[in-house]
């Protein structure tokens, strides 16, 4: 039943969006992120289409109410016609993190953060999808902020939000520039792999290399850090060679000096192309009044999350591994 709901919500955005690429001469996301402006208010917002797409639009439109479907139902709508138009149009930059990934952290947000009302920060929001699923998911009153340098995936990201009554800041911007936000309790990221080409705003991170690019993922860390109110959780989709790289002596230092490691759980390989492409969340606390290390720092093998038993296994030991190392 509810398959069959997100299935008829995705054809209205399919059907849609592919009326406005043609119209308006764009890309397929692009013309996703005029229609889900179009069904947030209600109204056709493009002035210069025509009577017939206009009436062809109401059409697709009238077989919807946004107030039928829950936030899950919506966000694996949109997320569905987003794949779809990334498949038709591939970047490499354009990635988005996968839902198991997303429940997860939104799972260990829940359980390692006891505030009720927090601030959530993701640096490198993409379409939003890890932030919405994270979002749909938490128990708590929450400010969320994101910043994405590229302006098409953030457009989708905040028309995401809106259709989900998210309440979300967003930044069209590079992230390690400076950023006017307030601090947070928690960043939740899928970290952008690969060199930052910016040396010399690269230079006014503790981490840079000292000769050539330095890793974006590692200025990242340092980022969300500076961002992060002392005793604030960071949830960060790492590569999983982060700590063996020719670079890693920085990210170490740095991290000894200022964070706390309370955790690495390692994503199943399956998930991923390659063995080399596999990825962990690294879970982080930045150090501050009354913060202490864990007895020992949570290592976890995710099994396969259609793997029921061997899941419920794993949040067991979570949760033990929580009371035991809990104040
Ligand atoms: N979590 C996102 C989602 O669910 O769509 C996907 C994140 S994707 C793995 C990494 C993102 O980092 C991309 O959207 C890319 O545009 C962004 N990015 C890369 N370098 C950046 C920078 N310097 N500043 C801001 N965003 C950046």
């Amino acid at each position: 039943m509810s398959i069959a709901l997100v299935e008829k919500l995705f054809t209205v955005f399919n059907v849609t969006a592919d009326i406005l690429k043609d119209e308006l001469s764009c890309t397929y996301l692009e013309g996703l992120a005029e229609t889900g402006e179009n069904l947030f208010h209600e109204k056709i917002l493009q002035e210069e289409l025509s009577e017939l797409t206009e009436r062809r639009l109401l059409k697709a439109y009238s077989e919807v109410n946004l107030e039928e479907f829950t936030k899950e139902q919506i966000r694996q709508a949109f997320q569905l016609a987003i794949l779809k138009g990334m498949q038709e149009n591939v970047q490499s930059n354009h990635q988005m993190t996968p839902d198991s990934v997303g429940m997860f952290i939104g799972y260990l947000v829940n359980k390692f953060v006891e505030k009720p009302a927090i601030r959530i920060l993701d640096p490198a929001v993409g379409t939003g999808n890890l932030l919405a699923t994270v979002l749909n998911q938490l128990d708590k009153s929450v400010e969320s902020a994101g910043i994405d340098i590229d302006d098409i995936l953030i457009r989708l990201a905040y028309v995401n939000a809106n259709l989900l009554m998210h309440q979300v800041q967003l930044f069209n911007q590079d992230s390690l520039a400076p950023l006017f936000i307030d601090p947070v309790d928690v960043v939740v990221c899928d970290l952008p792999v690969g060199y930052y080409p910016n040396d010399v705003r690269a230079a006014e991170f503790e981490i840079h290399a000292k000769t050539g690019h330095t890793y974006a993922h590692h200025l990242f860390i340092e980022q969300s850090a500076r961002h992060t109110k002392e005793g604030g959780f960071m949830f960060l989709v790492i590569p999983n060679g982060l700590f063996e790289s020719e670079q890693s002596s920085h990210l170490h230092e740095y991290i000894k000096n200022n964070l706390i490691i309370q955790g690495i759980i390692q994503l199943p390989e399956a998930m991923f192309k390659n063995k080399q492409s596999a990825k962990s969340i690294l879970i982080l606390q930045r150090k501050g009044e009354g913060t202490t290390p864990p007895k020992s720092a949570l290592l976890v093998d995710l099994p396969k999350m259609s793997d029921g038993p061997a899941m419920n296994r794993i949040l067991a030991d979570i949760d033990s591994w929580l009371i035991g190392n809990k104040k």
